[in-house]
């Protein structure tokens, strides 16, 4: 018999073990050796945070847009919790653009950036016994949030070789009556995947058939430069009921401002019951919601924004993609199974058996922070051992300087006998 003092420091134990991306990059960066070379900077490849480069500065639209609103002193009081009307507003009329059905203000609730909306929605479907279906390679914020919550976690394996698409076969044998929700995460962090139409059909037929839920995280929804378009999971509401999470984080540049959205794609109404409604509600009494003058913002943020600002992004990662990949070729030691179409990341698989003295994925981020100042995070932070993140959101100088590093560091710590 459990008392409850051990339950609770048992699941502690769960919580506090999860790790972040946060976290360990934060260790790899108090590991860059500081008697380095003055004018060796220190370059990030580890985090998706691309807003210390000044080509990846947001437009001036939005920059008005919430200055505007800051001076117009009409948005200092508190917003309703759900967020406020106008900006579910003009988050249900964007969203829609891609959508067979109409969204309505009331599907849309405001949170403090896209990792708000990834808790409440976990908040929202746990009860004992729940468990969840995570991608691996995945995002570790849904672990760290099933812990928080008591969700069981359960992995699938996304598959390098079929541009990491989600392996059916896996859903199928993991997912039984308390799995609450099937998360899939596209454009993809860590991997830079961008699924099809067809395959977002299947993944949707596999979950209705399964009577979970999709959780479709699009925090980089349309930042897909491949061959394939990026398809919204919400296009198969009527398949399966989709919870739709985003922000203005990735596509516009402003993580900072947290602000993001948690959408309730649900044409036939399987999920979104009125009682599940008035439940999520009363949630965001608790939540608070970001500043009112963003939300306010925001109208005029999503209709404003051109063309031109999106394609300048599309370019810019299309162009480090470029540098980064054409590197990688010339680093023996690592191996990039499947180029990125989307997002800001890509995986790359370490060939320890090439390497005399790096035992693994951590000490070869640890050893590179230290010796060449560049950080890369570990796979092991996202489920991948012995694999690597490579950031490509950053300057072509910097993606080329770090790249170069990681090559003289290759060559420093290459196996004597296969030295190429
Ligand atoms: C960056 C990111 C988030 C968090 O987005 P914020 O809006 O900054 O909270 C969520 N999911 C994935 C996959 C991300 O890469």
């Amino acid at each position: 018999m459990e008392s409850g003092a051990f339950v609770s420091v048992k699941h502690e134990s769960k919580t506090t073990s999860t790790i972040t991306i946060k976290g360990i990059l934060s260790l790899l960066m108090a590991s860059v050796n500081e008697s380095n070379d003055a004018n060796n900077r220190v370059i990030s490849l580890g985090m998706g945070d691309p807003t210390i480069y000044t080509c990846f500065r947001t437009t001036t639209v939005a920059d008005e847009a919430v200055a505007d609103k800051i001076y117009s002193h009409k948005f200092n009081g508190y917003a309703p919790t759900a967020g406020l009307l106008q900006a579910r507003n003009a988050i249900a009329e964007y969203l829609s653009c891609d959508l067979p059905y109409q969204l309505s203000s009331d599907d849309v609730f405001i949170t403090c950036g896209c990792t708000q909306a990834i808790d409440v929605s976990i908040a929202m479907l746990a009860y004992p016994g729940a468990n969840i279906l995570l991608p691996r390679p995945g995002f570790p914020i849904y672990e760290l949030s099933a812990a928080f919550r008591h969700v069981e976690v359960r992995h699938y394996d996304l598959l390098p070789e079929k541009g990491w698409e989600v392996d059916l076969d896996a859903i199928e044998a993991l997912a039984d009556q308390n799995t609450v929700a099937l998360v899939i995460i596209n454009p993809g962090n860590p991997c830079g995947n961008v699924y099809s139409y067809n395959h977002l059909e299947k993944i949707a037929e596999i979950a209705g058939r399964l009577g979970t839920i999709v959780i479709a995280d699009e925090v980089y929804g349309h930042l897909a430069f491949g061959d394939k378009p990026f398809v919204p999971m919400g296009v198969f509401g009527s398949i399966v009921p989709v919870l739709t999470l985003g922000s203005l984080s990735k596509r516009w540049l402003v993580p900072g401002w947290r602000l993001g959205w948690f959408v309730i794609n649900d044409p036939c109404g399987t999920y979104k019951k009125p009682k599940v409604v008035e439940r999520i509600k009363k949630y965001f009494d608790l939540l608070g919601g970001p500043a009112t003058f963003i939300q306010a913002a925001v109208p005029r943020i999503i209709s404003q924004t051109g063309e031109v600002f999106f394609q300048k992004t599309i370019d810019n990662l299309k162009h480090t993609l470029e540098i980064c990949c054409k590197e990688i070729e010339d680093i023996p030691c690592i191996f990039c199974p499947y180029k990125p179409e989307g997002s800001m990341a890509m995986m790359v698989k370490l060939n320890l058996s090439l390497l005399e003295d790096i035992s693994d994925d951590i000490d070869f981020c640890f050893k590179l922070a230290k010796e060449e100042s560049v950080i890369l995070l570990p796979g092991t932070a996202v489920g991948l051992k012995d694999w690597l993140r490579i950031t490509f959101a950053a300057d072509s100088s910097a993606v080329r300087e770090g790249m170069g590093r990681i090559k003289s560091f290759y060559q420093r710590h290459a196996r004597k006998n296969s030295k190429q």
